[in-house]
C-alpha cells in the first residue's frame, strides 16, 4: 500500500472545513498533518474539532458532553487519519502538507490562497475567491475532470463551485452531453448551513422565505457554464447558453433544492430526457473513495425528491433528481437536491483531491 498523502485544512473550524476533517480523517489516501483557523481558534484541539464534526454528520451521540478525558471524547482519533495530538494553527507561516484544502471565507482566501499556490502548495478550494478566473480550474470530477490539465504540477488552486450550482450541473451535464443545452432557467431553495457558522438558524427562517442571497445569482449563472466549457490555449471558454437564476434561502437545515428548466436541443421529451439522466452508466471513477460515491439517483415518485428523505444520499454525496416533466415554456424542468456541505462543498474537494490524485497533480505526488 503507498503511503498516505500528507494533507492540510484550511478553516477547519468552519461548517465544511470540519466536514472535510471528518471525511479526511478516515481517508485511505491522505492523512491530515495540520489544519488552520483565525487566531481566535489557534491552540484548539483537533480531536475536540473530529469530535464536533462527527456529530455534524451524525456518527456519534450529539447529547454527550465533552469530558476532561479527550482519549474519551473522541476514541477513534488516532486510527484514523489525522495525527494525534494536533493543534489548530494560523495561516501564516509556512505550510509542509503537498496538498492544502481550503474552506476559508472568500475574503480570506482571496490573498491566502495565491500565496500558498506560489509557495508550490495545490489548494482545492471550496471559496468563491478564484472561481470566475479563466486560468483557474473550476471542476466537478463527474462533470469536466479534464480541467485540471489547468494545472502543473508544482502547486496551483482548483476550485470546486458554489453549492447549488453542485446540485443542478451534474445531471445538467449530461443534459449537455445527450443533447446540447441551449438556455437554463433556475431557483434554488438554499438551506440555512449554506450560509456559514454566522448566517441565520432554521428558527430564525422559521415562517419566512428570504428572496435573495446577495452574490449567489451572479455564481450560479456564471459557474455552470464554465464547468461545461472547454480549456482552450490555457484558458476556459466558457458554453455558450444562457443562464437565469433567482436564489432563495428557505427553512431548511442542510440540502438545496433547485428547480431547473432547461431549453436542449432537439426538444426531447421527458421520457428521453429521463433515461439521459439515469445513472444507469455506473460510476465514473470507481477507484476513488468518494469520486465512486458521485452519483445520480433519479426518482419517478413525483413526491421526491424531498430533502430529509434524500439528502444523505451515499454520504450526502448523490443527487436526487425527480418531478421530471414538460415545461410549457423551456422544453424540459425537473427538481434535483443534493446535500450542500458534502456533494456541495468538503465531500467536492476531497473528490477533486482524490482526482489530482490520480492525474498526478499533487506536488511531489506521482500518479
Ligand atoms: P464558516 O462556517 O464561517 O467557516 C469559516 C472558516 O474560516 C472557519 O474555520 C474560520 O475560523 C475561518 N476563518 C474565518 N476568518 C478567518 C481569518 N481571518 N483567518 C483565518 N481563518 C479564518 O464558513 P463555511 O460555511 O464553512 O464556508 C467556508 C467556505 O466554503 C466559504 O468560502 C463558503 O463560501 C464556501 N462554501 C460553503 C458552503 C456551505 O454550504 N456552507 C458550500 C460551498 C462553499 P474561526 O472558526 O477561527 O473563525
Amino acid at each position: 500500500m503507498r503511503p498516505r498523502i500528507p494533507i492540510g485544512i484550511l478553516g477547519v473550524t468552519g461548517l465544511v472545513g470540519r466536514r472535510v476533517l471528518a471525511r479526511l480523517a478516515d481517508h485511505p489516501w491522505f492523512e491530515v498533518t495540520e489544519a488552520g483557523a483565525s487566531d481566535a481558534s489557534v491552540g484548539m484541539s483537533l480531536d475536540a474539532i473530529l469530535h464536533r464534526a462527527r456529530e455534524d454528520r451524525g456518527e456519534v451521540d450529539a447529547g454527550r458532553t465533552f469530558g476532561s478525558d479527550r482519549s474519551e471524547m473522541a476514541p477513534n482519533v488516532t486510527q484514523g487519519g489525522v495525527r494525534s495530538l494536533s493543534e489548530v494553527r494560523g495561516l501564516s507561516g509556512e505550510w509542509t502538507a503537498p496538498i492544502l484544502v481550503s474552506a476559508l471565507p472568500s475574503s480570506v482566501a482571496r490573498d491566502v490562497e495565491p500565496r500558498l499556490a506560489a509557495a508550490g502548495h495545490l489548494v482545492v478550494s471550496n471559496a468563491s475567491a478564484h472561481r470566475a478566473d479563466p486560468s483557474i480550474p473550476l471542476v466537478l470530477p463527474d462533470v469536466n475532470p479534464d480541467h485540471v490539465e489547468l494545472l502543473g504540477t508544482d502547486g496551483g488552486i482548483l476550485t470546486n463551485p458554489n453549492c447549488s450550482v453542485a446540485t443542478f450541473v451534474p445531471p445538467l451535464a449530461r443534459l449537455h452531453r445527450a443533447f446540447g443545452v441551449e438556455a437554463v432557467s433556475v431557483t434554488t431553495l438554499q438551506a440555512v448551513s449554506g450560509a456559514g457558522s454566522g448566517g441565520p438558524t432554521v428558527l430564525d427562517l422559521a415562517d419566512n422565505v428570504l428572496p435573495n442571497i446577495r452574490g449567489e445569482e451572479e455564481k450560479v449563472s456564471r459557474e455552470p457554464r464554465k464547468l461545461l466549457g472547454r480549456v482552450v490555449d490555457g484558458r476556459v471558454q466558457p458554453a455558450d447558453f444562457v443562464v437565469s437564476a433567482t436564489t432563495t434561502r428557505v427553512p431548511v437545515l442542510h440540502g438545496h433544492m433547485v428547480d431547473v428548466s432547461v431549453r436542449l436541443r432537439g426538444d426531447p421529451d421527458p421520457a428521453e430526457v429521463r433515461r439521459a439522466l439515469d445513472d444507469g452508466h455506473g460510476e465514473v471513477f470507481p477507484e476513488g473513495p468518494t469520486l465512486s460515491q458521485l452519483r445520480i439517483r433519479v426518482h419517478d415518485d413525483e413526491m421526491r425528491p424531498q430533502t430529509r428523505l434524500d439528502r444523505d444520499l451515499l454520504g450526502g454525496m448523490g443527487v436526487t433528481v425527480g418531478r421530471i416533466r414538460r415545461c410549457p415554456v423551456l422544453g424540459v424542468r425537473f427538481l434535483a437536491l443534493a446535500h450542500n456541505l458534502e456533494r456541495g462543498a468538503a465531500g467536492a474537494a476531497v473528490a477533486n483531491a482524490e482526482l489530482v490524485r490520480i492525474r498526478g497533480r499533487i506536488p511531489g505526488v506521482p500518479a
